[in-house]
This record gives C-alpha cells, structure tokens and sequence, in this order.
C-alpha cells in the first residue's frame, strides 16, 4: 500500500481564542458597547477586551482553575460576558453558560452534573446565587461580575470580578491547544426530564462561526454594528460572540433592558445595522414602534429564529420597516445554526408572492450541516414541500452524544432533531412542529405552526397556540388557544372564519379558547406540554356533536 501524500500547509490549531486575537489585532479599535447592570453605557474596543480576557484567564489559572475544568456563567449579555467567554475557553476550560431563567432546582441540577469549578454572576443574580450556593457545594467560588463598589450584599461570600482581573497584567501568550478540547457546555432547556449537556469543541466553534459568517447565512461584516438580543446564554447568542470578532462587526450589547423601548434607543443611538433575536422580544419592539410612530435610521437585517417567525411578523420588518428578515432555524445539539431563509440569484426573479413564501419558511441549509426527512420506517422521504418526516441533521458542529451521557443520540450517524417537517424542491426547510405537539387528525397530520401563524396574523391576536385536542371520530383536532391583543376584540367565530381559505378546509382549528397568557419555556417557546395539560378535559363542540353518532362511545359512559 503506498503512503497517502499529505498536504504542506501549517497545521494551525482552530481555537476559540484565535478569533479574539484576530479582532484585537485587525479590528483593534472597533467598539464594544455594552449596556451595564450598573446602569450606565460602557465603551471599549477588541483590544481591550482580549487585554482583560487574558487577565481574567490569569486570574482563573491563579485560583487554580485546570484545562478541561468548567467555569460557568450567570449573566446578560455583555462586555464581561465575552471576556468570560474567552478568558475561560482560551486558556483550554470550558465556559458554561447557564440559562438563569430556568428554574433554580433545574440550574442546581446542572451546575453539579457540569461540575462546575466557579460561577461568574451578574449582580442581578445575587438572590439566585444565594439559593443555588447550598445546593452546589462542590462550587469553589462564586464571582460577581462587578468591582467591589457594587458587591452586593448577600449570603455567599462573593469575589470581585473586577479585583480578580485587576490583579494580573494581561502578559499572556494564548497557549496553542487541540481544537477538538472541549470549548463550550450548553445545555438544552429540558421542558421534560432533566436538561442535557451539548459539549462543543474549539473546532466546532470555530467552523460553525466561519459557517455562520458567510453572505447566505447570517451574513455578518466589518461594516455591520450587530446587536445580538439573543441570550449568551442561550446557544452562544447564536454564535455571534464568534462571528462578530471573526469578521470585525461592531458589538453592542443591550445588558438585562429587553424591552421595546430600551431596544429601540441603543440600536438608534449606536448606528445598529443588524440584530438577532427570538419572535418574543420582536414583538414587543414593535408594538413599542408602532404606539411611539417611530422608524429605524440604521437597522438593516436581523435574524428570527428559535421559534417559528410569524409570516405577519416578517412582512410587518420588512414592509413598514424597511428591515431585512433572515429566518433561522437550528438548536442547542447543533451550536446553533442549521438553516437559513435567503434566496438564490434565480428565486430571486421568481414573481414576488412566490419568494415571499419561500422567505416564510426555515431556509436552505449552510454549508457544514447535511439534513434529511424521514418516515416513521426510517426511510428519506421525498423533497416536495408536501412529505412531513422526522428531521435528522449530521455535520461538524452537531453533536455526537451529550455531555457524560454514554448512549448515542444517534440514528444511523445522523441526529434526530425531534423536529417534523416538509422539504421543497427548492431545498428550503419548512418546520411544522415538534414531533411531540403534531396534530394527527385521523391519521393525517397538521402543522400546529402553520395554524398559529395564521391567527397571529389577525389584528386582534396578540399570541397563539394550537394543539391537539381529544376527538371521538379523528383521534385530534386543532384546538386554538388565543391572547387577545390589548384594547381588541374578537370572537371564536370570526376567528375561524379568519382561516377559511388560509389552510386546508380540515386543518380549520375546531374550536377556540381565550386566555390571559400562555406558559413559556425559559427561552421563550410556548410551552405546550404544560398548556395540553391545561386543556385535557376540554370538550370540543364538534367532538359533542361527534359522539353521538361514533360506534366507539355511542352508548358507552365510560367513554
Ligand atoms: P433550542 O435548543 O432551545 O435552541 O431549541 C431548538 C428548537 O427550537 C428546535 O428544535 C425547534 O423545535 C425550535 N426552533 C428553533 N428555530 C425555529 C424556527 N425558526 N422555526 C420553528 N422552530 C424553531
């Protein structure tokens, strides 16, 4: 056998840290602003930042923080986010970043399965540090992320963030270390069972933020200023803190003020040209905009993604605003971009109705992530926009198994997504639904998804769930439950007479409920597991008039 001839070019490691060093020294000057918890604008630049990211990667290695150990993280997003983002990752440990907005037994829970050396908090996180510390005692310090003016007073003894990083000169050589070290802990929201662990490697980082820099993905550039509304604690705000650095974007971060009005502000006043965040928070941006009659001066594109964009959410971006839409679709298992809504050079000269449909749905893959449908027998079903399957994904910035779990997640080399959805000719993703909340009516299934985007589109829907309810003839029908927009009113009936020829005759909810709010995950899903719960013993009119006549409960009171 001969000797395969290899190539001879550097074999230079992709590490985190390298995206940072690059930015330091090609975008040494340009800014990171940063809302503060303390209240007020902080400015500083790449430069900067890599300075006190190698301080604090001093500073943890004096406290005798080890590679491969995890150092996680309690805080919004902001400049000593990144510097804890890379001052842990660049010196080989592992930042983990913890969701604060899952339950405190939940945090607990993952803080000793991560084993987690320290934890850097935002001073807002104070009262929840005080509750987490009993439940975590192989925690060896807690870090508040403030000087020592700001210390809050609370039960924990709590470092100073910035006496720790105040200590060191920042005379560090980042160390060339093996891209496939762990880099990052994220784990999954867990709206059953106990959340899981996805552990990405420097490598997969690196790849996925060069992915996700490319003109069809997100599309980020040194001539944006990017505002990333996303959590970095939610899936690495999507890779941003990567992607920005790696192309010299502009940061601003918004601190813990999500709402419409402080949003609106920062990105007026820094020149924001680019933003990403979930429907959420867009929502209330734009109720914001419309009561104030203000417009945007600087804001170009922002991506939506971790739910389903509305189609009324992405016409309302980009016909009253001006705003491109980049619908995204991915996951925790995947770092976490799969998919992204932007058209080639020939759907682009498609008539206008057709490219708005295609920009309505999840996207076209980047390059790095292959996906695929499956039937219930396992087996790829066709690219026709109408076969719904279970969607499996495999690349290399997906995961293999989760964190000290041994059993593989896997399904012949591909990981199932638990998502379900259709794949047209045009290669463009359509999610219909978690495979757990598809409505299978009488064998045949209904996208949920697609029915909320229907009722979100009527003026007087603030918020919309569908799901299954119990039916005596079909198995499920689609039971739409409605927040009614404030000041508006609307009744069932007009409700569904809004979908009449919307969908499909049958996929028509059978009835609707009206509530005051619906129950969210901790990043901002609809949370319908718990809102089936809810609505277990609702009574369908049409599921009454069903009855009656079913050979299954006709005369049966048990049934
Ligand atoms: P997470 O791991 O918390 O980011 O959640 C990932 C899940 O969110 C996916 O598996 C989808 O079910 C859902 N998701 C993310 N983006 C979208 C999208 N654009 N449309 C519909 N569902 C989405």
């Amino acid at each position: 056998m001969t000797t395969p001839l290899l190539g001879q070019m550097m074999d230079v490691p992709l590490t985190v840290s390298s995206l940072l060093a690059h930015a330091a020294r090609h975008f040494g000057s340009t800014e990171i602003v940063s809302r503060r918890i303390e209240g007020d604008l902080h400015r500083y630049t790449y430069r900067d930042c890599e300075q006190r990211a190698k301080q604090l990667a001093q500073a943890l290695i004096a406290l005798g923080v080890e590679p491969g150990e995890r150092v996680a993280t309690l805080a919004w997003n902001g400049y000593r986010h990144l510097e804890a983002y890379y001052g842990t990752t660049g010196f080989g440990a592992v930042c983990h970043t913890i969701n604060p907005r899952l339950f405190p037994d939940q945090i607990a829970y993952i803080i000793n399965h991560a084993d987690d050396a320290y934890v850097l908090f935002d001073t807002t996180f104070a009262p929840l540090v005080d509750v987490l510390a009993p439940q975590c005692p192989k925690v060896r310090g807690w870090i508040a992320l403030a000087d020592t003016a700001h210390l809050p007073a609370m039960q924990t003894p709590a470092l100073s963030y910035e006496t720790l990083v105040g200590a060191q000169d920042g005379d560090y050589e980042w160390p060339a270390i093996d891209e496939r070290q762990a880099s990052y802990l994220c784990y999954t929201s867990g709206t059953t069972g106990n959340p899981k662990g996805a552990l990405y490697s420097h490598r997969s980082t690196v790849l996925h933020a060069f992915g996700a820099s490319l003109p069809d993905a997100m599309g980020l550039s040194a001539r944006d200023a990017v505002l990333p509304v996303v959590p970095m604690f939610h899936v690495n705000a999507w890779g941003i803190p990567h992607a920005a650095p790696l192309t010299g974007a502009k940061l601003v971060f918004p601190g813990k003020d999500l709402d419409g009005k402080s949003l609106y502000e920062l990105m007026e006043s820094e020149r924001v040209t680019y933003s990403a965040g979930v429907p959420t928070v867009w929502l209330g941006l734009l109720n914001y905009m419309r009561e104030a009659g203000v417009k945007f001066s600087s804001l170009q594109r922002t991506v939506i993604g971790g739910s389903a964009c509305p189609p009324a959410m992405l016409r309302t971006f980009e016909d009253d605003y001006g705003v491109q839409v980049i619908h995204a679709w991915g996951m925790t298992e995947m770092s976490p971009l799969g998919t992204l809504s932007k058209l080639t050079w020939e759907q682009s000269q498609r008539p206008l109705a057709e490219q708005r449909a295609l920009l309505e749905k999840q996207g076209h893959v980047m390059y790095g992530v292959d996906m695929k449908i499956v039937g219930e027998d396992g087996r790829e079903l066709p690219w026709d926009g109408v076969a719904f399957g279970d969607l499996h994904v495999r690349g290399p910035w997906v995961i293999d198994r989760y964190f000290r779990k041994d059993d593989s997640p896997l399904a012949d080399g591909w990981f199932p997504t638990g998502d379900v959805a259709t794949i047209d000719r045009d290669s463009f993703l359509h999610i219909t639904d978690r495979s757990k909340d598809v409505i299978k009516s009488g064998g045949e299934w209904i996208s949920s998804i697609d029915l909320e985007n229907v009722a979100i589109a009527h003026p007087a829907v603030a918020e919309a769930a569908c799901i299954a309810c119990a039916h005596p003839r079909w198995t499920e029908r689609p039971l739409l439950v409605v927040v009614k927009r404030a000041g508006f009113e609307v009744t069932r009936e007009a409700l569904l007479a809004f979908y009449e020829g919307k969908v499909a005759k049958w996929w028509i909810p059978d009835d609707v409920a009206f509530v005051d709010e619906l129950p969210h995950t901790a990043t901002g899903k609809l949370q319908k597991l718990k809102l089936r719960d809810i609505f277990r013993d609702h009574v369908l009119p049409s599921a009454l008039a069903d009855e009656a006549n079913c050979p299954l409960t006709r005369g049966n009171p048990a049934a």
